[in-house]
């Protein structure tokens, strides 16, 4: 994960690890190549440029120049920094309601079929919920099919109206299903195409109208770098969601989406997707996340 990110930070410190007497430039050249770095995985332009600014300006602050191990100051202000641009503290999922409801959106192949399976074992198991999976997608029968081998797999009930073509009935129905038969938390699965429809948009807003959902969550395949970011964009400008799910962290992506996602949208990234089994969900922590790029 972020193997090339991590290596070229590395060698953007070890000009400043390998001299006893820093000067300015040393500094600069430094910050030059952290800027080099984040822009090669794929981070917005002005938010890498912002970044070095404010790394600047504490370096500064704190005298680096005059410290006794300089390189190991810096490498801390670029860790808080890279802490604080991927959302600071960790951000909690809100259980309230009876029941919870949670809404998943994100485009088709992003992960949300998946992620509201693991976030259902998750709660099941971690959270002691007892929690319902539905099935909304109403244009594909196969993602519907989907949901239920996810849920056979975990033990968890799905609900779904195969013949009702009105998403927003079905995820009402599915609640009072929920309401009558115990169910504390309501996963919505939506339906997803490969990229941002009117027709999808217009729905899921309905649907978010409808239902009110505690969580609204936005799965997004970290892969795809500044589209992601896009995406995240456009349906936070229609849904005002709460959180981001990154999902795909396994695979070796640039980490582009997780540390821009955050500046863009102002909303914390509360969950990863590290596999495809249902156990690979880990909560964010972008302090530990920080940590890992620095090696
Ligand atoms: P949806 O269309 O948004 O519901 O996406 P799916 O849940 O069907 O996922 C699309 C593909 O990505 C499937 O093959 C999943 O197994 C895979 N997938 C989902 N999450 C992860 C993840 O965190 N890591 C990896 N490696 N694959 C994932």
């Amino acid at each position: 994960m972020f193997s090339n990110l991590s290596d070229k930070l590395d060698k953007a410190f070890h000009v400043l690890k390998g001299h006893g007497k820093i000067t300015e430039i040393n500094v600069a050249e430094t910050l030059k190549e952290v800027r080099r770095a984040l822009l090669d995985a794929d981070v917005n332009f002005k938010i890498a440029k912002d970044f070095t600014a404010k790394v600047k300006d504490k370096a500064m602050g704190q005298d680096v120049l005059t410290t006794l191990q300089p390189g190991q100051l810096m490498v801390k202000l670029v860790k808080d920094e890279l802490t604080e641009l991927m959302g600071g503290d960790v951000a909690g999922i809100n259980l309230s309601g009876a029941p919870t409801v949670i809404l998943m959106s994100g485009l088709q192949g992003s992960g949300k079929t998946t992620f509201s399976g693991k976030l259902a074992n998750y709660l099941q198991t971690k959270k002691g919920k007892k929690p319902l999976l539905v099935a909304c997608d109403i244009y594909r029968p196969a993602a519907i099919q989907q949901l239920y081998v996810v849920g056979d797999s975990i033990g968890v009930e799905v609900y779904s109206e195969p013949e009702n073509k009105n998403p927003v009935e079905i995820a009402q129905n599915a609640i009072k299903h929920a309401k009558a038969n115990g169910f504390n938390v309501v996963i919505v699965d939506t339906a997803g195409r490969l990229a941002v429809d009117e027709e999808m948009m217009n729905e899921i807003e309905r649907v978010h109208k409808a239902i009110q959902p505690q969580e609204t969550l936005f799965v997004v395949d970290s892969m795809t770098g500044q589209d992601a970011v896009n995406t995240a964009k456009t349906f936070n400008d229609r849904l005002n969601f709460d959180g981001v799910i990154l999902t795909k962290l396994d695979g070796d992506t640039r980490g582009g989406a997780a540390l821009s996602i955050k500046s863009v949208v102002n909303k914390p990234i509360k969950f990863v997707g590290t596999g495809e089994k249902m156990e690979a969900i880990d909560v964010f922590y972008p302090d530990r996340m920080a940590e890992r790029i620095l090696g």
